[in-house]
């Protein structure tokens, strides 16, 4: 409720509204290529190899937003780059500050739509929360993006390109990453792969794999993909039910995804990376918090290497949800503990005004009707 809101003019950099590939206003962004991506790229345009630590550590060391900033280039150098390409490079349209520290970010894109992000403070670290698409085709019923319907995959430059905003806009403290803002990351799997490539470079921020998270609700195929993707990323599997009818009814999208084919793919990921994945379960109170859920949960995790954070739900305008109380939810994770499953009871910071997890998107509502 005590978020302060402030609007930037967003003048700067490549952040203006604009049709990309017409009028002269270059198509390409130079920001969502990885090393060698821009090195191929550079290549082609006549530029010798050493040129791309140069600009690659300027767009993700120096967070220049444009290549008329990059100094130590030749003039003439500089310009024709601006004509061949942009960074996308966004100031926000609009910051909500939480009591609790959080900050929520409403960036503009090109195309005149907009994509939030979060920055999330606690002691130690400060983690950059990330979307991964403009809005969600899966449809969650308790989430915000999802209700807000989906609008389209976010490029790898506009996914590193929040990244690198979040990092100047936190005075280049960010820590961690996760990608757990709006959509779903691994239905957008190579932009997603593409900016986790960029993000982790040690010639640019170089955060290390293992500071970073990917979020899903549960996608086999994307899990594997990533489990093949060099490094130690970790993964958050949203499953919010063991027992598929009752997930069926809250993901409708998981249908596709059986809760069996789920759990090889999460016991495929850690074995894959040498390193647990963490299942997140929002509890929803009367649908998903009773006893046998909590079993069901124990018996779907029993031989999968895992952690468990149990998410009392949080508050999205018309869903019908609530968490549970208190002693639901003791009861909820007693059982885990019980069966001997590493479960704890977590709440997202920012929720007294959507910026915590499951309610980015209302602020886009309006220009991100359900498709
Ligand atoms: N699509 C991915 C990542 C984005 S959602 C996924 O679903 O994992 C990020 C997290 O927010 C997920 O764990 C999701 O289950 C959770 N979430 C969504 N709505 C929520 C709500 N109302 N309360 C608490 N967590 C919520
Ligand atoms: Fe999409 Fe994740 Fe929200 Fe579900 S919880 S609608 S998958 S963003």
């Amino acid at each position: 409720m005590c978020w302060t809101t402030n609007i930037s003019s967003r003048e700067r950099g490549g952040a203006i509204a604009a049709d990309s590939g017409r009028d002269g206003i270059p198509a390409v962004d130079a920001g969502g290529m990885t090393f060698s991506g821009l090195g191929e790229w550079l290549g082609g345009l006549g530029l010798p190899p050493w040129r791309t630590g140069q600009i690659f550590g300027w767009i993700h060391r120096r967070l220049s937003g444009g290549f008329l900033d990059m100094s130590d280039l030749p003039s003439a150098l500089r310009s024709s780059l601006s004509d061949a390409a942009y960074i996308w490079s966004p100031e926000p349209a609009l910051r909500a500050d939480s009591p609790d520290g959080a900050s929520k970010f409403v960036f503009p894109l090109r195309d005149g739509l907009s994509v939030e992000s979060v920055l999330l403070p606690v002691p130690g670290r400060i983690t950059a929360c990330l979307s991964s698409q403009v809005g969600c085709r899966v449809g969650c019923a308790f989430c915000m993006t999802g209700r807000t319907g989906f609008r389209r995959n976010l490029s790898a430059g506009e996914i590193a390109g929040q990244f690198n905003a979040l990092r100047r806009l936190s005075g280049g403290r960010v820590t961690n990453v996760v990608y757990m803002g709006m959509g779903e990351p691994l239905l957008n799997v190579q932009a997603v792969l593409d900016s986790l490539t960029i993000i982790t470079d040690p010639r640019g921020a170089g955060i290390g794999t293992r500071h970073v998270t990917v979020s899903t609700v549960g996608v086999p195929e994307g899990m594997a993909k990533l489990a093949a993707h060099p490094g130690q990323a970790g993964l958050a599997v949203s499953l919010h039910s063991a027992v598929q009818a009752t997930r069926d009814r809250l993901i409708p999208a998981a249908r596709r995804w059986g809760l069996r084919e789920v759990r090889k793919a999460a016991i495929g990921y850690s074995s894959a990376k040498n390193r647990p994945v963490t299942f997140e379960f929002c509890l929803l109170d009367g649908i998903n918090d009773s006893p046998d859920e909590a079993r069901a949960l124990g018996d779907f995790t029993r031989g999968v290497w895992c952690k468990i954070n149990l998410i009392p739900c949080n508050d999205v305008e018309g869903t019908g949800f609530s968490r549970p109380p208190e002693r639901r939810m003791k009861a909820f994770l007693d059982i885990l503990t019980e069966m001997g499953r590493e479960a704890t009871v977590r709440k997202s910071l920012g929720s007294s005004a959507g910026g915590a997890c499951g309610q980015l998107g209302a602020s886009l509502g309006s220009e991100a009707p359900r498709e």
